[in-house]
C-alpha cells in the first residue's frame, strides 16, 4: 500500500473553459484530493485552446469534459492540429477521462441535429449522430454494470461494480468493433437508447456520457485511473492505500436509491 511516497502525478485537462458542462470539472477535484490524501503529489495542467504538445507531453493522466454542440466546434478544430500526438499518448496507454461531447470527439464524427458534421480524430471505433431538435434528449440518473474489469489484470481492479451518474445528451453512440463498452445498462439510456450500452473503452482510455461529475459518486473508478497512471509512469503494481469512502457511497446509494438500482 502506497502512502506518503515520493510519487507524483501531472493530469492534462483538456479544454477546461470550454469543455466543462454539468459539474465536469469535479473530476478534476476528486482525481486530486484522492492522490493528495495519499500523500502522492499531484500537479494539473490545464490545456486550453492552442495547448503545445510539450505539456501534453508532461502528463501521465488526461480528463476531458463535455460541452453543447458549439463549443465542441471550436474544440474540434483545435483537437485536429493535435491529433496526432493526442492519438500517440492513447495508443501508448496514457489513462485518460472523457466525457460526453469529449467522448464524442474521439470518435469518427459528431452529425449535429442540423446534419452538419463535426469532425472526430477517429481514434476510438465509434460515431456519433443527433436524430434531430424534434427527437428528445437523452437525459436522466443512469446506473451501468462497469465491465472494464474484463480489461484489466486481477491486480487493478478485480471486481465488476456499478457505475452511477447522469446523463445528458443528444447525440447518439454507435461503437465499433476495436471499442469496448465502459458498462452494460442497468437503468437509463446511455450510448443511444437502443442497445444497452454505455460509453466506451479503448486501450486505458474511458469515454462516457456520465455527467455529474462522474467521479465523486464511483471513487473506486477514480482510484482506478490513478492506480493505472501510477504503474505506468512508474512501471510496477501498486496497491492505493484505502481511503473513507463513507460520503461518496452516501450519493451513491441516493442515485441507486432513485434508480432501485442495487449496489
Ligand atoms: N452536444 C453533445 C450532445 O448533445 C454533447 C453534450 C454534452 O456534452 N452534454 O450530444
Amino acid at each position: 500500500m502506497i502512502h506518503n511516497t515520493k510519487y507524483k502525478l501531472t493530469i492534462g485537462w483538456l479544454y477546461p473553459e470550454l469543455m466543462s458542462t454539468y459539474g465536469d470539472r469535479g473530476n478534476i477535484i476528486v482525481l486530486q484530493k484522492r492522490c493528495e490524501w495519499r500523500g502522492i503529489g499531484v500537479e494539473v495542467l490545464k490545456l486550453d485552446l492552442h495547448f503545445n504538445l510539450n505539456q501534453l507531453a508532461q502528463c501521465d493522466l488526461l480528463f476531458m469534459g463535455g460541452a453543447q454542440d458549439k463549443q465542441q466546434k471550436i474544440v474540434s478544430e483545435d483537437l485536429m492540429k493535435k491529433r496526432n500526438a493526442l492519438q500517440n499518448r492513447i495508443e501508448d496507454g496514457i489513462p485518460g477521462l472523457y466525457i460526453c461531447g469529449a467522448y464524442q470527439l474521439l470518435g469518427r464524427y459528431y452529425k449535429e441535429a442540423e446534419r452538419t458534421i463535426i469532425p472526430g480524430l477517429n481514434i476510438f471505433d465509434l460515431y456519433t449522430g443527433n436524430p434531430g431538435l424534434n427527437v428528445s434528449r437523452l437525459i436522466g440518473n443512469v446506473a451501468i454494470e462497469f465491465q472494464g474489469v474484463n480489461s484489466y489484470s486481477p491486480s487493478r481492479c478485480n471486481h465488476s461494480y456499478t457505475l452511477v451518474g447522469f446523463e445528458n445528451h443528444g447525440g447518439r453512440t454507435y461503437l465499433g468493433k476495436n471499442v469496448k463498452p465502459l458498462g452494460k445498462i442497468l437503468k437509463g439510456f446511455g450510448n443511444n437508447g437502443e442497445d444497452g450500452t454505455e460509453g466506451a473503452i479503448y486501450k486505458n482510455s474511458f469515454g462516457t456520457y456520465f455527467h455529474g461529475p462522474i467521479l465523486p459518486k464511483n471513487p473506486e473508478f477514480a482510484d482506478l485511473l490513478i492506480k493505472v497512471a501510477l504503474e505506468k509512469k512508474y512501471g510496477s503494481p501498486i496497491d492505493l492505500s484505502p481511503l473513507d469512502n463513507s460520503i461518496e457511497m452516501q450519493a451513491r446509494k441516493t442515485i441507486a436509491n432513485r434508480l432501485n438500482v442495487e449496489l
